[in-house]
């Protein structure tokens, strides 16, 4: 996916990647609990829908994550229906699809290219959280996912 829709810069924005697919992203109110959600019905593309009052970094997780989702269909995508609502259980890594999704939104906006090559000219957990623009959380996720120190 990224080969294909990103412009090589950091921090990826999953929003853009996900407009050049022909998915519409949707900033909007969701509420304390929802951070996302997912909304495919047949025969129409594809809605992201992002809460507004996350971060800028939790939203672009969130994109990542959705991408995740209809990146795991193949074939006739306008048969397929599907709605993720992100809360609090996708991220405890208990359903399967959910897991998949979460590795997918790493994969993406941290490319294990990008973090070999931060973490070998020194760079920690904080400075590739402002790199790619993700929590620093989410980077010692990924170092450690890679077997890197974090
Ligand atoms: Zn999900």
């Amino acid at each position: 996916m990224l080969q294909s829709t990103w412009d090589n810069s950091f921090p990826v924005e999953p929003s853009q990647i996900a407009q050049k697919l022909g998915v519409e992203v949707v900033e909007t109110s969701l509420g304390g609990e929802i951070s996302g959600a997912l909304i495919k019905t047949k025969g129409r593309d594809p809605v992201i829908l992002l809460n507004e009052e996350d971060t800028a970094s939790r939203r672009r997780f969130t994109c990542a994550h959705e991408l995740g989702h209809l990146d795991r269909r193949t074939g006739d995508l306008s048969e397929f229906e599907y709605i993720d609502f992100r809360d609090g259980t996708s991220s405890t890594g208990e359903v399967e699809a959910e897991r998949f999704a979460n590795a997918f939104a790493a994969n993406l906006l941290m490319p294990e290219d990008a973090v070999r090559e931060q973490a070998a000219t020194g760079h920690n957990a904080y400075d590739m959280a402002q790199y790619f623009g993700a929590s620093v959380l989410a980077v010692r996720n990924r170092l450690s996912s890679l077997g890197l120190p974090r």
